[in-house]
């Protein structure tokens, strides 16, 4: 549980004359469920970006299980196990359900099958319990454009999951959504990250849903770490109050 997934060392990334992201330090150990909080424009995002590849760093390193993967181009970090899921639709959607987790279950297998295999004998058990564990077992022939909100979080999952991945990371996963929504929403996330040990890391503005699904907060401000620790800690912090709690109803 204490072996780190993640480590992140004076990062830093600036656009312009703005630095998005300061010197920050950040760790995340094997199996976490961590969130990321600050106001609008404090980093969250770019810090997201510079960890999947999407931004590159000006400085820093960022190593992932112990392989320093700065500057790495997205899709080699996505193949290395991170995935974001939630913000950037996967999705096909005049495809089935079922015909959507299978192609992602599919593009996984050819990471590390060589061997030409028929492509509609592979992968079956794998799509089966991936839809399982999603909550859409009973949707697989539904055309995926047709699903409602909740459910295209579901398959938006699965596919996601469908990678195998070994930390997952959620830019705001309940935005926009309604409180059974983010119920429903957040539900889903721990059970990847409880059954599954999938590490999550995660933004989100309603502190209820950080304090009740996190294990782990950190806040940033202007592109600083403010205070990074337990729920309890951070909560309990005169500067977060200050910076960011105070406004939020805690
Ligand atoms: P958050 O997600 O915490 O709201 P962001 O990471 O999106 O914050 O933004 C941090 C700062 O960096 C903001 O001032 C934002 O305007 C700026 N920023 C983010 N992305 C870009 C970009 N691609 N180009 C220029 N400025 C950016
Ligand atoms: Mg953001």
């Amino acid at each position: 549980m204490s072996q780190k997934i993640l480590e992140v060392s004076k990062l830093n990334k600036g656009f312009g004359g703005l630095s998005a992201v300061q010197e920050v330090d950040f760790e995340l150990s094997e199996g976490d469920q961590a969130a990321i909080i600050g106001p609008n424009g404090a980093g969250k995002s770019t810090f997201f970006n510079l960890v999947t590849g999407h931004h590159t760093p000006d400085s820093g390193t960022i190593l992932f299980d112990g392989m320093d993967i700065t500057g790495w181009p997205q899709h080699r970090i996505a193949r290395a196990g991170i995935s974001r899921a939630f913000q950037i639709s996967n999705i096909f959607h005049r495809m089935t359900v079922r015909e959507n987790v299978r192609t992602a279950v599919h593009a996984e297998m050819h990471k590390s099958l060589n061997i030409i295999t028929r492509a509609d004998q592979i992968g079956m058990a794998e799509t089966d319990s991936v839809l399982e564990l999603s909550g859409l077992s009973d949707k697989g022939e539904v055309t995926a454009g047709e699903l409602s909100q909740g459910d295209k979080k579901r398959l938006e999952l699965a596919i996601a999951l469908a990678g195998k991945p070994r930390l997952v990371l959620l830019d705001e996963p309940t935005a926009g959504m309604s409180l059974e929504e983010t119920r429903e929403t957040m539900a889903l996330v721990d059970t990847l990250n409880a059954k599954y040990g999938v590490t999550v890391l995660f933004t989100e503005h309603d502190m209820s849903v950080v304090f009740n699904h996190a294990r782990r907060v950190t806040l940033l401000h202007r592109g600083e770490v403010i205070i990074s620790g337990t729920p309890e800690q951070v909560r309990a912090s005169s500067t977060a109050q200050k910076i960011y709690l105070g406004d939020h109803h805690l």
